[in-house]
């Protein structure tokens, strides 16, 4: 579904370069769960970003279902983006001034749908993450687990083949994350829904099918 093909990432400022990633060859195929692990500093944020089709690599291929990205326009990229992949961070980004349907109705603003049919697809989203009886809550108002269930549900209001999951439970207490990884694994054996995520956690990469390691830029083996 995404193939990455030695794909190369430097980062350029005035003084110093940094190769942040090196002949990275991975493909992620459709139903996988895959978790990215590796010390701080090693890659992994620009491996999901590149991934999620956010940054471009500086050499090598992203191919999505077997087509070049390079071949897309910028508004067929983010049609692409907009309709394949539903981002998850660690921080959440939720907007404190709206309710959390909002936050959730929003992701699905530039959809061609009526205002009644994004309504019903956050409620139904917010239903698939346990949170029917917060909708009209605000985010402040919210666990830290609780705003990262509205985060997962703004991602798959827009039902998204792949979710892209960056440090998803990092700022959570094991019982908290705990919850996020079991909605996510529901999500991945019951929907089929492709997720690739970054963790620092051991023992929540290990729930996953597949561990993709980063040392220093590369692949470890
Ligand atoms: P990780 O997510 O594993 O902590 P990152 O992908 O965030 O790693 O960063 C990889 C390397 O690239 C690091 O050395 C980081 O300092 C560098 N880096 C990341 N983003 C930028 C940027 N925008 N400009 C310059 N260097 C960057
Ligand atoms: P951290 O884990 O350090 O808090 P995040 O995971 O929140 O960082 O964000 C990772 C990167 O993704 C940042 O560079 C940020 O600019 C970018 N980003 C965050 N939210 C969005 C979004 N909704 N859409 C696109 N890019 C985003």
């Amino acid at each position: 579904m995404i193939t990455l093909t030695d794909i190369e990432k430097v980062y350029q400022t005035k003084t110093i370069e940094t190769v942040a990633l090196h002949n990275i060859n991975i493909s992620i195929r459709k139903g996988e769960f895959a978790s990215i692990m590796g010390p701080s500093g090693c890659g992994k944020s620009t491996l999901l970003n590149i991934m999620g089709l956010l940054d471009e690599p500086t050499r090598g291929t992203v191919s999505i279902d077997g087509s070049p990205v390079r071949s897309f326009s910028d508004q067929a990229l983010a049609r692409l983006r907009n309709q394949k992949i539903g981002f998850v961070f660690q921080s959440y980004h939720l907007i404190n001034d709206l309710s959390v349907t909002d936050n959730v109705e929003l992701s699905l603003l530039y959809r061609s749908m009526s205002g009644s049919e994004r309504r019903k697809r956050a409620i139904e989203a917010l239903h698939k993450v346990g949170l029917s009886a917060r909708t009209s809550h605000y985010p402040n108002q919210l666990s830290g687990g609780q705003r990262q269930r509205v985060a997962i549900a703004r991602a798959l209001a827009g039902q998204p083949e792949i979710i892209l999951a960056d440090e998803p439970t990092g700022n959570l207490d094991s019982v908290m994350g705990n919850e996020i990884m079991d909605i996510l694994l529901r999500l991945n054996q019951e929907e089929g829904t492709t997720i690739v995520m970054v963790t620092h956690d051991e023992l929540m990469a290990k729930k996953t099918e597949r561990l993709i390691r980063l040392f220093d830029g590369s692949q470890v083996l």
